[in-house]
């Protein structure tokens, strides 16, 4: 490794890309930063428990739990995650007196997360500088009576990250649409909405329509826009398992992510002292935004396949039973240029028909992806033309094949489930209707981009956050921190000291909450909560800690105690009992939303339930009744000369928003995160020597100039013409309104960028 200086004092340090994932390292690793936080008792109290059936569900992802449970059944980033939540620092009162917002403002993210746990609500009032504690009556009143004395229910914004368990999201949107909006913005707006769209439209059902055992039993199984062995590093045991029964994996990513290429197993001996499974069977380096013209090559060379030997490779039966459009697609994909295909992905054409050549070798094929794919402008008509290629082969609902959104947040699908969704189907609404007897708003309300527009312009006054880290998190950084600013009101709901705590409204207040690996103990007795992974499957979770200060509350206490005040006590709606007994809240979830049937009894078996997916049985919940083929143009994603794509990216000690420390173990960087990974042969075309210190410039329609100074020019094996860089830091570069078409993403994969010597600007 050779060192160079880098910026805020840090030494970074630029070694050679990891060419495996996980093994002893990633065990070492874990641990290593588990005592950093807390004790070895501690540690093994909730290490043991995770992800085991009766115990904590993992906050990191949402990867579902196999059925058999090794006794440690997490990964690292897991392990890392719940211990950081498992700290045994506290932010106090003290600290708050010490530390004035203006200070907190200039930390980083990873030094805010450092400081433990908060303890008790406390409030900034309009012009002080300082927090200072207040009582939870006190606190909850406050809010409660800037909700009230709005003039219009849709001047709140009630945000959810995708932590939340089911109850206490089933209670925030009932609240929100009790007190008269539908502005239920959350971090899925910015992840997977592109996938809900398009899935929706095609097929029917928004969600992925596999299981685990489907992964494991499938011929081909590709992996694109996506790094498991950072993001959800179990998925990894899966593949591994998919590999070891005969099946391939194809893996499409701009980056050669170590998790893509090799994976050692800590769980097996095999993983610790062998060299581990090869994932990929083939890598396919593609250019941003290329995978669109990928699957409708693929489609194009299926259909080509299938005249030269009519009857042996499309299936005819199942397209001929179950879709509607086939005909108008297949003259579209016939007319697609192999030149506009070779130019847009940045492959060859002999990569294109190897993997075609899989394709035909495979009878049960998966398409999993993440935000590799969604957060591109056109990231809805990627997957609807990825779902066109699951249906030429009957791909669908059969056992072993079908989609695969894989998800982030532990609970992002759940809370969708629950209700959690500015744009709510009136089936929902009329379920809301006949169990709680009032009539709730149908207009549609603001997802997270449009809940940056309205604190903005004035419209948004009063902004709750439960869970997240808001300003972090969302595009265009120093827009968004305005938009907060102009609030009357902010309050958040969290477990931890971050960002979006110190820019915020006029008032300001700090709802501290129990976090998952919590004991939760109400008038009732001792709670727990439910979730739903990735693959359906819904589940209790069950802290065990004794909690960081008597004086947090739950997240579904908070919500019921904050309702009662806004609404009143009101016999329809028995706030009080939400709060004793969580059985009561799954007890009305039961009656609202379909598939819950007699949750509490379901529930209570060790696993839990997976929900019912129509597309799985080959039902489809269209206008037509038939899944969709769809025609999707496709054009080059490209950037002016001198200039490179940009992507926003998770370092792997990183969990969202925030840092564990300041390295990227797999893609070799020590000690440094304002880095830029550009391709050397670009470096050479653009004249950057390697080390450089530059600022990230963004290029839009608008004519802001978004810049992102001093970043250290890292050569890595990029695809050629794009470049990557770590978020949150990087946000400040995508604009607002670059958002994907019909989703309303942020093109976070997309953004366009030049690089100029730092301190230029
Ligand atoms: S794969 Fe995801 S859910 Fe599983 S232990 Fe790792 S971070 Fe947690």
């Amino acid at each position: 490794m050779d060192k160079v200086e880098g910026q805020d004092g840090e030494h970074l340090s630029v070694g050679a890309p990891k060419t495996w994932a996980a093994g002893l390292p990633g065990v070492r690793h874990a641990l290593s930063y588990a005592l950093s936080q807390t004790s070895p008792r501690r540690t093994a109290l909730t290490l043991l428990n995770l992800n085991q059936a009766t115990g904590l569900d993992c906050p990191g992802c949402a990867w579902p739990e196999p059925g058999r449970r090794h006794v440690n059944e997490y990964c690292e980033n897991g392990a890392k995650h719940v211990t950081d939540e498992a700290t045994t620092r506290r932010v106090t009162r003290e600290f708050f007196r010490e530390h004035p917002v203006s200070e907190l403002a200039g930390r980083s993210d990873q030094w805010l997360n450092q400081q433990g746990r908060l303890t008790e609500p406390m409030v900034k009032r309009p012009g002080a500088d300082h927090y200072e504690p207040i009582g939870w009556d006190d606190a909850l009143g406050l809010l409660a009576a800037e909700l009230r004395g709005l003039d219009d229910p849709d001047r709140a914004l009630f945000y959810t990250s995708g932590r939340l368990g089911n109850e206490a999201a089933f209670l925030l949107q009932l609240f929100a649409r009790a007190y008269g909006t539908n502005n239920l913005p959350d971090c899925s707006n910015m992840c997977h909405e592109s996938s809900g769209v398009a899935l929706i439209d095609t097929l029917g059902v928004g969600k992925g329509s596999v299981s685990l055992d489907d992964i494991h039993d499938a011929d081909l199984v590709f992996v694109v826009g996506q790094n498991p062995g950072t993001n959800h590093p179990r998925m990894l045991s899966a593949l591994e398992q998919t590999k070891r029964s005969g099946g391939s994996v194809v893996a499409v990513n701009p980056l050669p992510e170590a998790g893509l290429l090799r994976f050692k197993n800590p769980q097996k001996a095999r993983g610790i002292v062998g060299r581990g499974t090869p994932i990929a069977d083939q890598f396919l380096q593609i250019r941003p935004g290329g995978d669109l013209a990928l699957f409708q090559a693929l489609n194009l060379l299926l259909l080509q396949a299938e005249d030269e030997r009519p009857g042996t490779v499309l299936d005819h039966a199942f397209i001929e039973r179950h879709t509607t459009g086939f005909a108008e697609f297949a003259r579209h994909v016939r007319e697609v240029a192999w030149a506009d295909v070779l130019a847009a992905t940045g492959l060859s054409r002999e990569e294109i028909e190897r993997v075609h050549a899989r394709v035909l070798a495979s009878e049960k094929i998966i398409v999993c992806w993440a935000m590799g794919l969604t957060q591109h402008k056109h990231g809805v008509a990627t997957i609807k033309e990825i779902v066109n290629f699951l249906l030429l082969r009957g791909n669908v609902g059969k056992p072993g094949a079908g989609v695969c959104p894989v998800r982030g947040h532990s609970n992002v699908q759940g809370d969708r489930t629950m209700g959690i969704w500015e744009r709510p189907p009136r089936a929902f609404l009329d379920a809301l209707e006949r169990e709680f007897g009032f009539t709730p708003p149908h207009k549609h309300g603001l997802d997270t981009v449009g809940a940056i527009q309205a604190m903005l312009d004035g419209r948004a006054q009063v902004f709750l956050g439960v869970g997240g880290n808001f300003v972090r998190a969302t595009p265009d950084s120093e827009v968004t921190e305005r938009a907060m600013r102009s609030c009357r009101l902010t309050a958040h709901i969290s477990t931890k000291l971050n960002r979006s705590h110190t820019v915020c409204g006029q008032t300001a207040l700090i709802l501290p909450t129990l976090g998952r690996s919590d004991r939760d103990v109400q008038a009732g007795g001792e709670q727990f909560v439910t979730v739903e992974d990735s693959m359906s499957q819904v589940h209790a979770s069950r802290g065990r800690l004794h909690p960081a200060s008597d004086l947090l509350l739950s997240e579904v206490a908070i919500i019921s105690r904050l309702a009662r005040l806004v609404l009143g006590d009101r016999p329809d709606i028995p706030w009080e009992t939400f709060e004793d007994d969580y059985g009561t809240v799954r007890d009305r979830i039961s009656r609202v939303v379909p598939g819950f049937e007699d949750f509490n009894a379901r529930v209570a078996e060790p696993g839990g339930f997976r929900l019912p997916n129509p597309v799985s049985e080959r039902v489809f919940r269209t206008p037509s009744g038939r899944a969709v083929f769809s025609r999707n143009p496709f054009a080059r994603l490209e950037a002016p000369p001198g200039h490179l794509i940009l992507q926003t990216l998770r370092a792997h000690d990183q969990w969202n928003t925030i840092p564990y420390a300041g390295d990227d173990r797999y893609r070799g960087i020590r000690h440094g995160r304002r880095v830029v990974l550009v391709n050397p042969d670009d470096l050479a075309e653009l004249g950057i020597a390697e080390r450089s210190l530059v600022d990230l410039v963004g290029v839009w329609h608008d004519g802001v100039e978004r810049r992102a100074p001093a970043f250290t020019v890292v050569a890595y094996p990029t695809a050629r013409g794009s470049a990557a860089a770590y978020y949150p830091e990087t946000n400040v570069l995508v604009p607002l309104d670059s958002v994907a078409d019909h989703s309303n993403t942020p093109t976070s994969k997309a953004v366009v960028i030049r690089l100029e010597p730092a301190g230029q600007g």
